[in-house]
């Protein structure tokens, strides 16, 4: 009896969600005609914002545009901010190819079998001291002050673990005063290649990463790594480093929720509204063209967080909602990375991040959940869509759009954070042939669908903005215990 009873209150509160969905749903597709839902896509993929590039005038109209639709939705701006504006600094770096080190006779050179991860002017006639494989070297309690700290990685440590342990030994090594990190790689590394295209071009630094530590990654024959391992002196002359600072701005707006205690509750729902700017003119489907508008990379996401401003600032929901476009995603997700260490709304607050990016499409029943199965919005999140008769699929690479887009930076803080995507049943031509590429323009794309896609994402929003228990990291998942500690949870 006490089964069935509570079977039947599971029924009629079930039923009540989907009734309350349904009138939810009438009220997303009443709020906005469809050519005003996509108005913003239209101007921020236009020519004459020039692909909304790193620290050019255009990328500020487009801040701009975005402030100025945030408050005629009525949104309001976040305290600490400067009305709708997050300024910060980006700083861009170049590095210095053809400058020379040295760890005792084994001559290094910038650009060839040198690389330096963080770009700086680099002074340096101090001791050497090979401390083996680098795992051993976070254990170990050396003598490391004043000394240029050699370690190994074996040959198949995948990049982005490479990067990672690197950083980590670099403010180790920073807080106990050393003079360098020297990172060994054996000739033949399949990190390699990769590493050094990425670092011999300019790049925007990390907001997560500023030690001044210099970090010299280079590739020795075997023989040449041998003998490091008993070198005594470490010397580097690597000056002309050009560094480079541009004021930049994520914008960010809130409306405040209903529900006298939810309302201390903080859904985000962001994307990002740079772009890659211009190019070298070239031809792509019979056009010549230069400008990269980036409409559904992403100018897409912002109209969709546009969108969901203008809807919740009529319809506030019971949690409130901090609405953030951020800036140089492109450059390395600097936006999204300096938001994670600058948060306007203390990030144990902000309970669920609802990120929204786009590389292109090859479905227009489909909506592709990066980090779908992996936190317990799962069917909030497929209800919304299927009211617009949309389906929800994974992230078609297996896992790895997850640390590519915006979502990332406080997915690692504990934040559940999906990436909220058009739809892709593959990851083929189909999606590399718009992707980061001149045509990815506005008039290429299924307005109908955005419309929709728009619509499916503001239901999936208010259903979580309004669910009663806010979602959390799966049982198990890799960042459960990153959501635990953040959240003071169990
Ligand atoms: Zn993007």
């Amino acid at each position: 009896m006490k089964y069935l009873l509570s079977t039947c209150f599971a029924l009629v509160a079930a039923t009540a969600g989907l009734f309350a969905q349904n009138t939810t749903a009438n009220h997303i597709r009443a709020f906005a005609t469809a050519d005003s839902l996509v108005a913003p896509l239209w101007y921020l993929a236009s020519d004459a914002l020039r692909g909304r590039g790193y620290n050019t005038p255009e990328l500020d109209t487009a801040a701009a545009y975005i402030a100025a639709c945030f408050k005629k939705a009525g949104v309001k701006p976040v305290a600490g901010a400067n009305g709708y504006y997050q300024p910060f600094n980006g700083v861009t770096q170049t590095p210095v190819a053809g400058a020379h080190a040295a760890i005792d006779t084994i001559t290094l050179t910038t650009g060839e079998n040198a690389l330096q991860l963080n770009y700086t002017d680099v002074h340096l006639d101090v001791p050497f001291l090979y401390a083996g494989e680098a795992a051993v070297l976070s254990r170990a309690t050396l003598a490391v002050k004043g000394k240029a700290v050699a370690v190994t990685f074996g040959n198949d440590v995948p990049l982005q673990k490479l990067i990672t342990d690197l950083y980590t030994l670099q403010e180790q090594l920073a807080e106990k005063e050393a003079a360098a990190l020297v990172a060994i790689l054996p000739a033949g590394n399949t990190a390699w290649p990769r590493l050094k295209s990425q670092a011999t071009r300019q790049h925007v630094q990390n907001p997560l990463h500023t030690s001044q530590l210099p970090v010299l990654l280079v590739q020795l024959p075997a023989e040449s790594a041998k003998q490091a391992e008993t070198a005594t002196r470490f010397r580097a002359s690597i000056t002309g480093t050009v560094v480079k600072t541009a004021r930049i701005k994520n914008v960010l707006g809130v409306v405040e929720g209903t529900d006298p205690l939810l309302k201390n509750e903080y859904i985000m729902l962001s994307s990002h509204y740079d772009h890659l700017g211009t190019g070298k003119p070239q031809m792509e489907e019979g056009k010549l063209d230069s400008i990269y508008n980036g409409a559904r990379d992403n100018a897409t996401g912002t109209t969709a967080v546009i969108a969901a401003a203008r809807y919740f600032a009529k319809h506030p929901p019971k949690r409130s909602v901090i609405f953030a476009t951020y800036t140089a995603e492109e450059q390395g997700l600097i936006g999204s990375r300096y938001y994670s260490i600058h948060p306007l709304v203390p990030l144990k607050s902000t309970v669920y991040n609802l990120n929204i990016d786009n590389a292109s499409y090859n479905d227009t029943s489909l909506i592709t959940l990066v980090a779908l199965g992996r936190t317990t919005a799962d069917s909030l999140i497929s209800q919304g869509v299927a009211a617009y008769g949309l389906r929800l699929g994974n992230d078609p690479t297996g896992g790895r759009l997850f640390t590519g887009s915006d979502n990332y930076p406080l997915a690692m803080q504990g934040v559940p954070a999906p990436t909220f995507s058009l739809g892709m049943k593959t990851f083929d031509s189909t999606i590399t042939n718009r992707y980061h590429r001149l045509s990815d323009e506005p008039g290429n794309m299924h307005m109908a669908y955005v419309c929709r896609f728009i619509r499916a994402y503001i239901l999936a929003a208010s259903n979580i903005a309004n669910a009663p228990q806010a979602p959390r990291w799966a049982n198990g998942d890799p960042l459960e215990g990153a959501w635990k500690a953040l959240y003071k949870r169990e």
